[in-house]
């Protein structure tokens, strides 16, 4: 970012993304005023020798940037005083990744939002064009920040993950692909409201250039308008998707089996219902965002369908660690809210459910119509006696208390039992604070608990992760 040496810039939060637009900066030439309102923070950062200001004191004349960390509200529910300053001052308020933009013009840039799904749809598309042979960097809102990836100059291409809080702090970047996979209820504090929430989220495909390629999952109402705007506008190439039903001239999966109708006729381009990483209609609908990116950037069709299968997945999102005496163990650890769990539960019909920890409103009542799934749930955490209550007369529980019992118990009954596809599936529909770092603490633990289960392992494979539900 040689355009920014000699120039002071603000970093406001000092995360993963702030530490490395730091850092970055630092090693530009521009002089950096760093600040984060935690104090372990700021002394982590000033381990590191990131250069600490105070940026609710000092004197804002001579600063005309501020990076913000996307964790920090800059509208709703009401700017921060450090935004409200940056403002004063007439200083723009930016990403990481627009300085990435603004640092790598000639790169290609591929953006993926959407309410859930995100990771697993760059994940996938990053594993698609590598296998190909791309020069492809993978991160943003998931993985490597987005200072903290490579440059990758003329002939690379950045798949970047954008929450929607990024895309409203990104001025320049106008993708080659752009992609919006869903939107439902989330974060609308920070928004004002579902409209400006969709507003974000619709952020992705401004600036595109004419006849860009903009993917669009068609399977919710706001999505479905997004897409009904841009085909109207006819200045870019929507491309609707779907992973439960035919969408004529998109990209759609029925029953597992993907179709391409993006050319004059319908052509089924592979099957993924065999596919032991993508389980479920929702991960449907991230491999049609997937193959109809690949497709718009000039990866074959044959070669993208053969890259699929080889998809490892994610950690922690419905990963199957292993299969033990008949029976699969799952860690969802991710799934930190009914909603989440509620996709893990609709794709198995014998579940042995560890669910638990910080409870979130609403708890798991949405989940009663899965609940004729559940042969037994395991609850842990501080959730024990609000779920035990939801789930009494209706699903046998037992009240484990931690992770540890929860998951002994529930391999053992389920072994007991014998009952064919059976899973053992933590999906904790709960926050994981009570007793673990974060969500990927909590699956660590599950795993090593899992690996350290005695009995017979067998191959991970499609159908021995449990009988998919009807
Ligand atoms: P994000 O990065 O948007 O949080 P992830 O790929 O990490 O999304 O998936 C998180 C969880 O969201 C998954 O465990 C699954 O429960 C759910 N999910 C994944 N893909 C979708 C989708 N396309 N639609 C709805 N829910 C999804």
């Amino acid at each position: 970012m040689s355009f920014l040496s000699g120039h002071s810039v603000a970093v406001m939060g000092l995360g993963k993304s702030g530490m490395s637009a730091a850092k970055a900066l630092t090693a530009s030439g521009a002089e950096v005023w760093a600040w984060d309102d935690n104090e372990e923070r700021r002394r982590a950062a000033a381990d590191e020798g990131v250069p600490l200001i105070d940026l609710h004191r000092c004197d804002w004349a001579g600063l005309r940037t501020l990076v913000l960390s996307p964790g920090i509200a800059h509208t709703h529910p009401k700017p921060h005083p450090v935004v409200e300053r940056a403002r004063a001052a007439g200083a723009e308020i930016i990403s990481d990744i627009e300085l990435l933009a603004r640092a790598q013009r000639d790169t290609s840039y591929i953006g993926v939002t959407g309410t859930n799904g995100k990771s697993t749809t760059v994940a996938l598309i990053g594993h698609i064009l590598g296998s190909a042979g791309r020069a492809v960097a993978v991160g943003g809102n998931f993985g490597p920040p987005a200072l903290a990836l490579e440059p990758l100059g003329r002939n690379g291409t950045y798949v970047l993950e954008l929450s929607s809080y990024q895309l409203e702090l990104v001025d320049s970047i106008a993708f080659d692909v752009s992609v919006l996979l869903n939107i439902s209820p989330d974060h609308l504090d920070r928004h004002g409201g579902m409209e400006g929430y969709a507003a974000a989220k619709r952020r992705i495909f401004a600036r595109q250039r004419a006849r860009a390629t903009a993917v669009i999952g068609v399977d919710d109402d706001y999505c479905r308008a997004i897409h009904a705007e841009l085909e109207a506008a006819g200045d870019r190439r929507p491309i609707p998707v779907s992973g439960n039903r035919r969408v004529p001239g998109g990209v759609y999966v029925v029953g597992g089996v993907l179709h391409d109708h993006t050319e004059a006729k319908a052509a089924k381009a592979a099957d993924i219902s065999g596919v032991a990483s993508l389980p479920g209609v929702h991960n449907w609908q991230n491999a049609a965002a997937a193959y109809a990116t690949a497709r718009a950037v000039g990866v074959g069709p044959a070669q993208v369908a053969a890259c699929l299968p080889s998809f490892p997945g994610l950690a922690h999102r419905q990963e199957l660690v292993a299969v033990i005496d008949g029976v699969a163990c799952v860690n969802d650890s991710k799934a930190t809210n009914a909603g989440a769990a509620s996709r893990a539960l609709a794709c198995y019909s014998v579940i042995y459910w560890i669910a638990g920890g910080r409870p979130k409103e609403g708890g798991i009542s949405s989940l009663e119509p899965y609940f004729s799934r559940v042969a037994h749930a395991f609850l842990i955490g501080e959730a024990t006696d609000a779920f035990a209550d939801a789930l009494d007369g209706k699903v046998a529980y037992t009240k484990a208390g931690d992770l540890a019992t929860a998951v002994r118990q529930a391999h053992a009954i389920a072994v007991a039992e014998k009952r064919p596809g059976a899973v053992v599936v933590l999906s904790p529909a709960c926050a994981s604070f009570d007793q673990f770092e974060d969500f990927e603490a909590r699956g660590e633990a599950f795993r090593a608990l899992v690996e350290a289960l005695p009995g017979k392992r067998q191959a991970h494979t499609i159908a021995a992760a449990g009988t998919p539900a009807p």
